[in-house]
């Protein structure tokens, strides 16, 4: 058996297409904010610029020298906040080594109306209480059920196992899963015997940053796999899946590159689609 490949890409062009026509109404407007020079952060970032002007999305770019001040990154957010025509923003992470403990003060000076990265406490929270409460969801999560409807792969009554538990991937897909009735299971470095858990998911998902962890003996027959690490190698991107064996024994699995990547930056997109409809209602 050879596995359907999940693409990202048509996925991704269908929802920005459906997009486009509510970007050019409502006008809205997304500043990045990026500090210092990590060469993923940098990729990253082109990616979401390219693809918001596919859109036509109004977009500034607004970098930082790594040495920047805490006080100085916090005036920016304030700023943006107060800025009535921007809609919404993301501080770009990982931030340099002596910011990055105050990642979680910075997230939290983000006002949850323009927090488009949905990584806030305010969003996160929201997603507890039902889909219809998922107003702006961290977009790699929102980006893989997308995926999944696209793919017409049902979620409901199945058993999701997610490898990681970060705030801004596992934990949330996790949340998003079992809204969509699935049972599911979250699994971490100090889950034992990730391979008995693994082998049991309908739907696999790895979000870990280890390239090749997730090998064919730890998948189901069967299973959909969905691969969101994302590790540099001498060879390359690699997936945590080690994707030419598990692909022979997956139902469906998405590649790296090319998979759950897009999906992010499209959904980044049309949350601040939303955003700018919630700030209009409000
Ligand atoms: P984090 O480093 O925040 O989380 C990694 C998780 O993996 C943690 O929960 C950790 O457990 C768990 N873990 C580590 N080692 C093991 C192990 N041996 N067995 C089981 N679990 C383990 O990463 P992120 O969630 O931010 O990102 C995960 C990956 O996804 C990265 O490669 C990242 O680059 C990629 N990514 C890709 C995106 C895309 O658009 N394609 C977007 C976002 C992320 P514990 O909590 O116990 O430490």
């Amino acid at each position: 058996m050879s596995a359907l490949i999940l693409r990202g890409a048509p996925v991704a062009e269908a929802l920005l297409a459906s997009l486009k026509s509510e970007v050019t109404a409502l006008n809205p407007k997304l500043v990045i904010v990026q500090v210092g020079d990590d060469p993923a952060s940098q990729s990253y970032v082109r990616q979401k610029l390219k693809s918001c002007e596919a859109v036509g999305l109004r977009t500034e770019h607004r970098t930082f020298k790594a040495e920047v001040t805490l006080p100085v990154l916090m005036k920016t957010i304030a700023d943006l906040n107060a800025d009535s025509d921007v809609t919404g923003f993301i501080v770009q992470l990982p931030l340099p080594a002596h910011l990055q403990p105050h990642v979680p003060d910075v997230i939290k000076a983000i006002d949850p109306k323009k927090d488009v990265d949905g990584f806030g406490a305010y969003n996160l929270g929201k997603m507890f209480l039902s889909t219809d409460f998922e107003h702006l969801p961290p977009a790699t999560p929102a980006g893989i059920i997308e995926m999944l409807r696209f793919y017409e792969i049902p979620v409901e009554g199945k058993h999701a196992v997610i490898v990681g538990r970060s705030n801004i991937v596992g934990k949330p897909i996790a949340m998003m899963l079992l809204n969509r009735g699935a049972t599911v299971t979250v699994c971490h470095s100090r889950t034992q015997d990730l391979k008995a858990m693994t082998k049991q998911a309908d739907i696999l998902i790895a979000a870990v940053g280890k390239a090749g962890m997730i090998t064919k003996d730890m998948v189901k027959k069967g299973a959909v796999v969905i691969d969101v690490g994302v590790s540099r190698t001498k060879d390359g991107l690699k997936g945590d899946v080690d994707f030419e064996s598990v692909k022979d024994i997956a139902s469906a699995i998405t590649p790296v590159p090319g998979g759950v990547g897009p999906m992010t930056v499209a959904s980044l997109i049309r949350n601040c689609v939303t955003a700018k409809k919630r700030q209009m209602h409000s």
